[in-house]
């Protein structure tokens, strides 16, 4: 798993934690997850480039067809929620995950690993039947490309919440074992 920093400099301890941890984590998440382990990157930037990294990622995943008006208003919709959160999982083209990690907050040894097994779980859910089609569909109607049908916005949203619910669950559950597993 390849660990990486951008838009950041210096960040050396850290950076050297999340490598250290990502592998028992993973490893961790993926006996104790249904799903597979895709190809994961990891990368810890500032909320900037979380927003940045993200759409990039999806309009990628989309195939690249997306209005410069339909990127800046996801880029708005983004940069609220990417100030406050740890980190997210964005499903990147070829089955890949490219795992962020919010820098202003992963900032102590102690955030690294709930961080990574939470984001990993949702590494894992991506690779369920059907799931890449739902977050294709919310991507074509975050992007202005094709709106969800009403019916598949309901399902989307209960999946969610599902995905979230597992990723709490497995972070409360795992971490612990990870920080008992010897340096
Ligand atoms: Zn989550």
């Amino acid at each position: 798993m390849k660990v990486t920093a951008h838009r950041l400099f210096g960040h050396r301890h850290i950076l050297r934690e999340i490598q250290h941890v990502a592998p028992s984590a993973a490893e961790l998440v993926r006996r104790s997850v249904r799903g597979r382990l895709p190809r994961t990157n990891i990368v810890l930037t500032t909320p900037q480039g979380l927003t940045e990294l993200s759409v990039q990622t999806e309009i990628a995943l989309l195939g690249g067809t997306v209005t410069p008006k339909a990127r800046t208003q996801a880029e708005r919709e983004m940069r609220w929620a990417d100030r406050s959160v740890f980190g997210k999982a964005v499903l990147a083209p070829k089955g890949a995950v490219l795992v962020l990690l919010n820098a202003r907050k992963v900032n102590h040894g102690n955030q690294v690993a709930p961080t990574l097994v939470h984001e990993l779980v949702h590494a894992m859910q991506f690779t369920r039947p059907g799931i890449t089609d739902l977050i294709l569909a919310g991507l074509r109607d975050s992007y202005g490309l094709e709106p969800m049908l009403r019916r598949d916005e309901r399902r989307y949203e209960r999946q969610l919440k599902a995905h979230e619910d597992e990723a709490y669950r497995m972070e409360d559950r795992l971490t612990p074992q990870l920080n008992a597993y010897p340096a």
